[in-house]
C-alpha cells in the first residue's frame, strides 16, 4: 500500500490541488494529519476535496478551534480572527465534519499518525529532546506528525537522536528517506498551505511501507491567487505576508 500523508492544509485549496495534482499515480490510500481549516480562505472547498479522497483523517488544533470543539482563546489573535471566520463560512455539514474528527494517535497499518505527538494531540515536536521523550513514548517504529508545519522528522536508534533534513530542492524530486530496522521515527510532512519551514512551496510525503522508503515532496503554487482571496476576505495581513516567504 503506498500511502500520501497530507497536514496542516489551513483551508489553501490551490496548494492542496498542486500537492494532489503532483501525487496523481503516487498512492493509493490517502492519510490526514489535521488542521484541515484555519488561516486560509477555502475552508467549505478544502473540507470538500479532503471528504472526496476518502482519507483517514485525524482532528487538528485549528480544525477543533474552527468549528467550535474548542475555543480559541489560547491561539493567538490572528490566529483566533481566522478560526472565528472560518467558523462562520463553514456550511453545517462542515461544521459537522469538522466536529467528528476523531483526536489522535491512530493506528494505521504498521504505523500510527498523530496531529502534534505521540502522546498528546496538542503537542509541538521542535526539539531534538522534544522528538526522544516522545518517541520513548511512541507505539509504532513510525509515526507521522503535524503541527509544526516543519518538513523533516527525527530518528532514534539506541538512545541517539538525529534531526533529519528532508527537503527537497528541485521541483518533481523527492528526497528519499530509508527505514531502518531497528530505529523510531517521528516524520512531518510539512505543510500542505502554510509551510514555516523557509519554503515557501506546498509540502507532502509519499510512504511505501512496504518498500519501507518515505519520500518527500515540495511543489509551487499560485501563492498570489490565495494571498488576494485573503485580502477580498480581510484576514489579517500577517497571515497573508507569511504564506510568500513559508514562514
Ligand atoms: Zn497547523
Amino acid at each position: 500500500m503506498r500511502y500520501l500523508i497530507l497536514s496542516d492544509m489551513h483551508s489553501n485549496m490551490t496548494a492542496l490541488a498542486a500537492v494532489l495534482s503532483a501525487a496523481e499515480g503516487k498512492w493509493d490510500k490517502a492519510v490526514c494529519l489535521g488542521d484541515i481549516a484555519g488561516y486560509g480562505p477555502d475552508p467549505n472547498e478544502t473540507i470538500d476535496r479532503i471528504r472526496s479522497l476518502g482519507a483517514i483523517v485525524i482532528r487538528g488544533n485549528h480544525d477543533k478551534a474552527s468549528c467550535g470543539v474548542t475555543d480559541a482563546e489560547d491561539f493567538n489573535p490572528v490566529a483566533r480572527q481566522a478560526a472565528l471566520w472560518t467558523r462562520r463560512q463553514l456550511r453545517p455539514a462542515n461544521l459537522e465534519y469538522l466536529a467528528t474528527l476523531r483526536p489522535g494517535p491512530m493506528e494505521v497499518e504498521g504505523f500510527s499518525i498523530a496531529h502534534g505527538s505521540p502522546g498528546d494531540e496538542d503537542e509541538y515536536i521542535f526539539t531534538p529532546e522534544q522528538a526522544r521523550e516522545a518517541l520513548r513514548r511512541a507505539s509504532s517504529a513510525i509515526t507521522f506528525i503535524g503541527h509544526t508545519h516543519i518538513q523533516g522528522g527525527f530518528a532514534l536508534r539506541e538512545n541517539n537522536i538525529e534531526s533529519l533534513h528532508l527537503k527537497p530542492s528541485a521541483e518533481g524530486a523527492s528526497a528519499v528517506l530509508r527505514i531502518e530496522p531497528g530505529a523510531k521515527y517521528l516524520l512531518n510532512p510539512g505543510s500542505v498551505g502554510q509551510p514555516r519551514d523557509g519554503d515557501a512551496r506546498a509540502a507532502f510525503v509519499t510512504a511505501d511501507l512496504p518498500t519501507q522508503t518515505v519520500e518527500f515532496w515540495r511543489v509551487s503554487y499560485d501563492i498570489g491567487a490565495v494571498q488576494k482571496r485573503m485580502r477580498d476576505a480581510q484576514m489579517p495581513e500577517s497571515l497573508v505576508s507569511r504564506l510568500a516567504v513559508g514562514r
